[in-house]
């Protein structure tokens, strides 16, 4: 009993700290990337507490299930993820350990972003050998903002659905946010014009849907295979390749390793782009308009 009531009271503590209350707040929402607590922020206001579970100096593919997240997700009435097998490594534990039924696959308390946008890379085969490869295609969808468009869009009816009292609110929000979105996609796409058609190469295959957006033209990845660090095999016959067929710049994202990048810049005299790939992954990054104003300015630094 006394054990029981200790473990209860270290949780609430541990749970306190999480989330900042502020006084009339509806919804807690643990975010599983940064990118999806932003989005939740400028569609709830302050109507949710928000959590994210990950930073973005953090690999999203591999986080440790810690016990404050696990008491985070006990807590929440939204999980908001990407999905498309972006956390098969972490969020099945996180919610077998919370034993929160609110938040499981199947109910309104769980939202799968990239289950509402166009997936791409769907792989014809799936063989472990080939490394990272995820069966739903790839997850890495908020490079792009029409999909953030879209999954605003169906998080600010999922909001409204948990939370009826305060429906007017996420819906009044959502259409202030696609405004000022839709706007700001008209000034990205005419500032990263120049990109079109520049051949890059990434470190990761993270930026499919930044390529398909921006037309940028991949022709090499750093990792040998998507999930496995660059080996200096790898990183010889990508400098051969580009001695034949040069590229304009390499990109990776804030959380990268940047050992392997740093090594091909120099032997083969083309920049390094660091791309913030979420909220917080740079200075200018500060939420959803900061991430992709400081990715095409990024990105533009890289053709000069
Ligand atoms: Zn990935």
């Amino acid at each position: 009993m006394t054990k029981q009531f200790h473990r209860t009271a270290v949780l609430a503590i541990a749970t306190a700290s999480f989330f900042s209350l502020p006084a009339h707040a509806a919804l807690r929402i643990v975010a599983c990337e940064p990118e999806w607590a932003a989005l939740s922020q400028e569609l709830a206001g302050d109507k949710a507490d928000i959590y994210s579970a990950t930073t973005a100096m953090q690999d999203p593919h591999h986080i440790q299930a810690r016990p404050s997240l696990i008491a985070a997700v006990r807590n929440a009435d939204l999980l908001t993820c990407t999905g498309a097998e972006l956390e098969t490594g972490w969020l099945p534990v996180l919610l077998r350990q919370s034993g929160n039924t609110k938040v499981q696959p199947g109910q309104p308390g769980y939202f799968e972003a990239a289950s509402f946008v166009t997936k791409l890379e769907i792989p014809t085969r799936l063989d472990r050998a080939d490394g990272d490869v995820h069966a739903a295609g790839n997850p890495h969808i908020q490079t792009d903002p029409h999909n953030i468009a879209k999954v605003a869009d169906a998080l600010g009816q999922r909001l409204a659905q948990l939370d009826p009292a305060n429906a007017a609110t996420y819906k009044a929000r959502l259409q202030d946010f696609q405004t000022r979105w839709k706007a700001a996609q008209a000034r990205w796409e005419k500032e990263a014009a120049p990109l079109r058609g520049a051949r890059i190469v990434v470190q990761h295959k993270a930026y499919p849907y930044l390529e398909n957006w921006l037309g940028l033209n991949q022709v090499a990845t750093l990792e040998p295979k998507p999930g496995v660090e660059p080996t200096s095999s790898h990183l010889s016959e990508v400098l051969n390749q580009l001695q034949t067929q040069p590229a304009r710049f390499i990109v990776r994202s804030a959380y990268n390793d940047n050992r392997g990048a740093e090594w091909l810049s120099q032997h083969a005299h083309i920049p390094v782009v660091v791309v913030p790939f979420s909220v917080g992954g740079s200075e200018r990054a500060k939420d959803l308009f900061g991430m992709f104003d400081d990715t095409i300015a990024q990105l533009l630094k890289g053709l000069q």
